[in-house]
């Protein structure tokens, strides 16, 4: 390997994933020997989803634990959860709670515990966290969990839409990786294969079985979860979010800068690849079919965006995160934009 290629490989210690492993939040926070002090960071509903339950089987294994509620991932979260004592920090919810809580714990410089609620999005096992900053969202390298505690229990009774929005999410990868390739190929940018496949199986995964995960809830949230934490390990592997964050995601994150009520990151990312693929000349029509079988948005109307915001979105996708390459290249013209917008229906 050549010298420029080093990079850090950072994984989950203990992935627990089944009915009722909730339970078993006490014994593996002893195992891993965290300390004594845990902060349990919830939010107003996945506190009775959960978190009130977390807290006190934390209590009965003898961990002093205190819970702090948080309503949205920003930065007077994080820091109400970085006050207090804590040895080690669990986050009990959705994509929000986790954001915050993994921050917390990176700034604290403690092991984080993610026990997700919802599916939402592959933040549940990644190194990532994306925080309202000066009013924007933006994605800040954190700590990978130590473990995770997926309960197929409580996941599979999480409302659609996150279910719908982690399957978008996942198979997101399908255009990231295409894209990585393209910087490998234009570029010279570094590209690991073993990442890059993982990241790429991910969203096989659930474009070969839709019928199944939009059939079966406990079963596709199974596949889902697996897909959502192998997704966050190509990311552990290949050292950054490459494998599973192109240029789908660069849009999805110009949404949440130019439109006033963005949706749910894995429904634009979704969308976002639907449009990118077009651009890649790849099966953007398989991606949109298998999006619509799972009942997750394709159009702008679905997202309950404007069709103007999100033109917008695609011209300046490129310049969120600069050094980047992608199919994106120096950016789309508004012409551009509203031509593979309209070609995949998308408005
Ligand atoms: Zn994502």
């Amino acid at each position: 390997m050549k010298k420029r290629d080093a990079h850090k490989i950072t994984l989950p210690r203990v992935i627990l994933r089944g009915d009722g492993v909730i339970d078993k939040v006490g014994e593996v926070c002893q195992s891993l020997e965290l300390g004594k002090n845990a902060i349990v960071v919830t939010g107003p509903t996945t506190r009775k989803v959960a978190g009130d339950r977390v807290a006190s089987l934390l209590k009965s294994s003898g961990f002093a634990s205190q819970i702090v509620i948080s309503k949205g991932a920003n930065e007077e979260n994080v820091e109400a959860a970085k006050k207090g004592d804590a040895d080690f920090i669990v986050g009990v919810g959705g994509g929000s709670v986790n954001d915050v809580a993994k921050l917390a714990a990176s700034d604290k410089n403690v092991p984080f515990v993610s026990v997700p609620t919802s599916a939402a999005n592959d933040g549940i096992a990644s190194s990532r966290s994306s925080i309202k900053r000066a009013g924007s969202k933006t994605s800040i390298e954190a700590e990978t969990p130590i473990a995770v505690i997926a309960d197929i229990e409580i996941l599979s009774k999480s409302p659609h839409r996150y279910f719908a929005a982690g399957c978008g999410d996942v198979i997101s990868n399908y255009t990231s990786v295409l894209d990585w390739k393209l910087a490998h190929k234009e570029k010279g940018e570094y590209y690991g294969v073993y990442a890059g496949e993982l990241a790429w199986m991910s969203s096989n995964s659930i474009l070969s079985n839709v019928e199944l995960m939009a059939s079966d809830r406990i079963e596709g949230t199974k596949l889902l979860i697996e897909a959502l934490i192998s997704s966050g390990v190509s990311m552990g592997i290949a050292g950054s979010t490459r494998p599973a964050s192109g240029s789908e995601h660069m849009f999805s994150h110009a949404l949440e800068v130019v439109a006033p009520k963005p949706a749910l990151h894995g429904e634009q990312c979704g969308v976002g690849t639907i449009m990118m693929a077009f651009l890649h000349q790849a099966d953007w029509e398989g991606i949109k079919n298998a999006l619509e079988r799972l009942k997750a948005p394709t159009t702008a109307k679905e997202l309950g965006i404007e069709p103007e915001h999100l033109i917008k979105a695609l011209t300046v996708a490129h310049n969120i995160r600069p050094g980047r390459y992608t199919i994106l290249r120096d950016g789309l013209s508004a012409e551009k934009a509203e031509h593979v917008a309209r070609k995949t229906g998308v408005i």
